[in-house]
């Protein structure tokens, strides 16, 4: 048996996302920038795609640009808006995807911006009063927190933060590159100036995502040429991407709340048996707490015994695909950020399992096995 447990990196096509692709590969191949018939169907596709998506998030299409994914999207909301703003300060978190981390941390290099962290608990929560109260003491500033993190699957309050930061008139993005297509969004209750989606997180392709821009906040163009995307992208567009996009997207939340009772299944699944089966198992952040973090991740810490490292080659040679990220930050191993910031014990070794609606319980069953078999005392 060959499993798959690593759809938080990236989930497999839906083979309805690739029949809805195909004639825009094959046949309907114009420039959707041109005026002739042929580049009117592609531009047509196009219009409906965005339509598609901002009725799907309640945005107006006007409101949607399209991009080549979550790190483009987090790019331009930081880099467009700061720039644009002339903002002097931004926050974010430890616990970010580096698309957020490394993007502010570039921007606070070139001296555009001083870059504040929110603290949080061992487990990951953040404090909301320390973002508070950094926002009151300094200027008007951006706010990049995610909605969900990729690796521990900590869900982070963004109703809350959206006030916060309207209080103090921040600008807020969100990173959603994990929940877009997993939970609902909706921009007209949610106070973000913007937020990100990408394809391949919802079974979708890869290089095509989009990003959500509140009326009458301009990012200024990070890619300069022609006049695509409202001027602020510019080059020919990925149409089939951006037409695998919208199709993904609407199956996703479609068929929504029955995968979220498969997969949350799954997951309580995984952390019954790995309790049973291996002692001092535990799960970093708030993984294993169903209302507090995204169904789809959880985050195992194991007994330290084992590296990481040979976890997951173990895992691999019987044909068990996961993510691993130990909390090391010594040799090859730079480990992980996320973990590290968390505290967690170097030794123990961290296995991300992510699930999708194709995984089934015998999958479950089988990883658990193959892992548990590592720590299991060879008879004498
Ligand atoms: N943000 C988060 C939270 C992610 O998990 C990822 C991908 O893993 C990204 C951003 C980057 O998205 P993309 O691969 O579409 O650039």
């Amino acid at each position: 048996m060959a499993v798959y447990f690593d759809n938080a990196a990236t989930t497999p096509l839906d083979p309805d996302v690739l029949d809805a692709m195909l004639p825009f590969m094959r046949e309907h191949f114009g420039n959707p920038s041109s005026i002739h018939g042929h580049g009117r169907k592609v531009r047509a596709a196009i219009e409906n795609a965005r339509k598609t998506i901002a009725h799907l998030i309640n945005a107006a299409p006007a409101e949607i640009s399209f991009t080549s994914g979550g790190t483009e999207g987090d790019n331009y909301a930081a880099f467009g808006s700061i720039r644009t703003l002339g903002l002097r300060h931004a926050v974010t978190s430890k616990l970010e995807h580096h698309a957020v981390l490394h993007t502010l941390q570039a921007l606070e290099k070139t001296g555009d911006i001083t870059l504040s962290y929110v603290q949080h608990d061992e487990q990951g929560r953040l404090d909301l009063a320390h973002l508070d109260e950094l926002l009151k003491a300094n200027g008007r500033s951006f706010v990049s927190l995610m909605h969900a993190n990729n690796e521990i699957g900590n869900l982070n309050d963004i109703a809350t933060i959206g006030d916060i930061c309207q209080e103090h008139k921040a600008i807020f993005h969100t990173d959603t590159v994990q929940t877009m297509g997993h939970y609902q969004h909706d921009v007209q209750q949610l106070k973000n100036h913007f937020l990100v989606g990408s394809a391949h997180k919802f079974h979708g392709p890869k290089g095509v995502g989009f990003l959500y821009r509140r009326p009458g906040e301009q990012v200024s163009p990070l890619i300069h040429g022609g006049s695509q995307e409202r001027n602020v992208r510019a080059g020919t567009e990925n149409v089939y991407g951006i037409v695998g996009l919208a199709k993904a997207l609407e199956i996703a939340c479609r068929d929504m709340d029955a995968h979220h009772r498969h997969i949350q299944t799954l997951k309580d699944r995984f952390i019954a048996r790995l309790t049973a089966e291996i002692d001092d198992v535990q799960f970093n952040g708030l993984s294993a707490l169903a209302d507090q973090s995204l169904y789809t991740v959880l985050s195992v810490s194991l007994p330290p015994s084992a590296n990481s490292e040979m976890l997951l080659f173990n895992l691999d040679i019987n044909r068990v695909s996961v993510s691993g990220g130990s909390a090391c930050s010594s040799g090859a191993d730079a480990g992980s950020h996320v973990l590290r910031a968390l505290g967690c014990d170097p030794q123990r070794g961290a296995i991300r399992f992510s699930m999708s609606k194709y995984n089934t319980a015998e999958e479950v069953d089988y990883a658990v096995e193959q892992l548990a078999k590592m720590y299991r005392k060879v008879p004498a």
